[in-house]
């Protein structure tokens, strides 16, 4: 199972400089660097491109938040990547067993990177959206 295979990126827009560039699927909703003007933000969608199973950042982020979906999500990445889910001050973040923070981008990019974790996290999100 190869989730990148015939996949094409969106179109994004940068909100300072308006330059359009192409982003994975996957990183919408993400901080990024805009190739143009150096600027990190988050891109607006201009156009959407084709994939198979992500998730985008945004959606992750609402999964992990929302009262109906946190603990199937949380329990995956605990399962998946030995981190809980924790919050401060309504920061929320991901602690690993020697105590370390970890950042919701970090565990998001290594699942989507991950063509099973990806698949199923898809799924599970389908699910609750159905
Ligand atoms: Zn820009």
């Amino acid at each position: 199972m190869n989730s990148q295979r015939h996949a094409t990126p969106d179109t994004v827009e940068c909100v300072r400089c308006r330059a359009r560039f192409p982003l994975e699927h996957f990183r919408l909703g993400m901080r990024v660097p805009c190739p143009a003007c150096g600027q990190e933000g988050v891109p607006r969608l201009v156009h959407s491109g084709f994939f198979w199973w992500d998730v985008t950042f945004g959606d992750f982020h609402g999964l992990l938040l929302d009262d109906d979906t946190r603990e199937a999500t949380s329990r995956r990445v605990l399962d998946w990547l030995g981190w809980t889910l924790n919050s401060q001050e309504e920061e929320a973040f991901f602690v690993d067993a020697t105590g370390r923070r970890h950042s919701l981008e970090a565990a998001h990019l290594l699942i989507q990177h991950t063509p099973e974790w990806q698949f199923d996290l898809y799924q599970m999100a389908m699910n609750f959206w159905r």
